[in-house]
């Protein structure tokens, strides 16, 4: 069989595609390994979210052109194929800068692989065609041993694109407008994934709680139809979606969390920064206090909800005032958990050209606050779980024998030991510790004894370099 290396950075989405495109190529007879070395086909799935995940592409890149170059050598054909948002950003510019890709194909063109990879036998080419000519219409199921080894959670794009046109952001111009799947292929997907064991869903999309795809009777359905719909399915038993926009949480999708039990008390909602002069410029047409009020409906409903956020710090004209509100907002919301970024000029974003750039140091100075007081966050949230009895999805061997390792319903990570349970076991946890990254516990009904697994009693002196159990 020939190899297939396929590397996936950025965000969910795209560990999505770059799922299906193994699927397509399985189809053409390739199968994946896990390193460049050796592969017939190298395939980056690229992310131009920020200027340093594309400067991470064409560092990877100059490291892919030795390996071809080593294989041609022992008289192996190597290709390169570049796909992904930074694809669809710079196109034929990545084959000036880099000669020895291929294949440049954008998120809207991959299920055209195979004719693209035919095609670039003969000569280099590219296919950053946006109109999605239903992409997904003409992706391949996935094969159940290929569910099977991706585990028991999974990812389901159901929406793609963005109309906000955040004045930062390069989504719009990247993934196009926005468009929903309909209701009866997603169901199929999920249906199909559910028969081979994944329990664990997270609908994904740019702007996934925009979602309103065809339902079965040929209207528009909103997301929280839907996911009733998802929760009707045998065997999937936690429901996630990501990432939502503070202006599409409507009440139904608010209600979902009160009256659905598989959808999970998990919400990442991004805010971006808590001044509503900077949320203005950055075109987020909603307030601080909007953000504050939406948060307190949705903890109303679900009153356990863990909240999650992005941040970036150093918009252009953001000042030490703008800055603190947002870590003011930061404190009151007391987020579980969130990814904060410096702001990086996106060529052809609204806000590249505005003056007033904020100062690199500032913004080093503003990002090591903002995390210290998310780090502050999302421990408390972590230790206040300790003498807790909570449901544990395990979801993979644990680091050490005995162990296994799953989700609670917050998304935190907990290492459990235990002789009698298998993956994809949803057993009763009390958390008994809070490590920097992962919650440790034992099966509710057991004793509280001390282990006799070393690895649990003095986890950092047999491990050191083990973050997680270093703790
Ligand atoms: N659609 C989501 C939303 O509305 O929040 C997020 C999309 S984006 C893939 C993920 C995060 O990257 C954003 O929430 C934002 O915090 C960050 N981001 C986007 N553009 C950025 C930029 N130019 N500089 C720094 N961070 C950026
Ligand atoms: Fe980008 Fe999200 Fe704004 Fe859309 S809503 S432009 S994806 S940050």
């Amino acid at each position: 069989m020939k190899k297939v290396h396929i590397k996936s950075f950025g965000c969910q989405m795209n560990v999505y595609d770059g799922q299906r495109m193994a699927d397509i190529l399985g189809e053409q007879g390739f199968e994946e390994t896990p390193t460049p070395e050796g592969a017939d086909l190298i395939l980056l799935n690229t992310c131009h979210i920020r200027d340093r995940a594309v400067q991470k592409v064409y560092t990877e890149l100059g490291k892919l052109r030795d390996i071809k170059t080593a294989q041609k050598a022992q008289g192996q054909d190597t290709r390169i194929v570049v796909a992904g948002c930074v694809a669809q950003a710079e196109g034929a510019e990545i084959q000036r800068r880099q000669p020895a890709v291929d294949l440049v194909v954008g998120p809207q063109a991959y299920h055209r692989l195979p004719e693209l990879l035919e095609q670039a036998q003969r000569r280099r080419t590219v296919d950053t065609d946006l109109p999605i000519d239903d992409k997904f219409g003409h992706l391949p199921a996935p094969k159940p041993a290929a569910i099977r080894a991706r585990g028991i959670s999974a990812f389901v794009t159901v929406q793609e694109g963005c109309d906000k046109f955040c004045a930062f952001c390069v989504v719009p111009y990247t993934r196009g407008a926005e468009f929903s799947r309909p209701v009866a292929q997603i169901m199929a997907e999920i249906e199909r994934l559910a028969a081979s064991g994944v329990q664990d869903v997270t609908l994904i999309g740019q702007n996934v709680n925009a979602y309103h795809g065809e339902g079965s009777d040929g209207r528009a359905w909103g997301l929280a139809r839907s996911m009733h719909r998802v929760a009707e399915v045998q065997g999937i038993h936690r429901i996630r979606y990501s990432t939502s926009h503070p202006n599409d949480m409507d009440d139904d999708l608010i209600a979902a969390h009160r009256d659905l039990p598989q959808v999970m008390p998990f919400l990442h909602l991004p805010v971006q920064a808590g001044s509503d002069r900077i949320l203005s410029a950055m075109n987020r047409k909603h307030t601080a206090d909007e953000y504050r009020r939406l948060i307190e409906r949705v903890r109303q409903a679900r009153p356990d909800i863990a909240l999650s956020s992005d941040f970036i710090v150093g918009f252009p004209g953001e000042s030490d005032a703008d800055f603190e509100e947002t870590i003011r907002l930061v404190d009151e919301i007391g987020f579980a958990s969130s990814y904060s970024f410096k702001y990086s000029p996106r060529p052809g974003t609204p806000a590249a050209d505005l003056r007033e750039q904020v100062p690199l140091g500032v913004m080093d100075e503003r990002l090591q606050r903002l995390q210290a007081r998310i780090e502050h966050h999302r421990q408390a949230f972590n230790h206040a779980m300790v003498g807790r009895t909570v449901e544990v999805l395990l979801e993979r061997a644990g680091r050490h024998p005995r162990q296994l390792a799953g989700k609670t319903p917050y998304l935190q990570a907990v290492q459990i030991e235990t002789e009698t349970n298998q993956i994809g076991d949803r057993v009763q946890v009390v958390i008994e510790r809070a490590g920097s990254n992962s919650l440790f516990g034992r099966k509710a009904g057991e004793p509280d004894t001390p282990s006799q697994n070393p690895a649990m009693l003095d986890p950092a002196a047999r491990d050191p370099a083990n973050k997680d159990l270093a703790a």
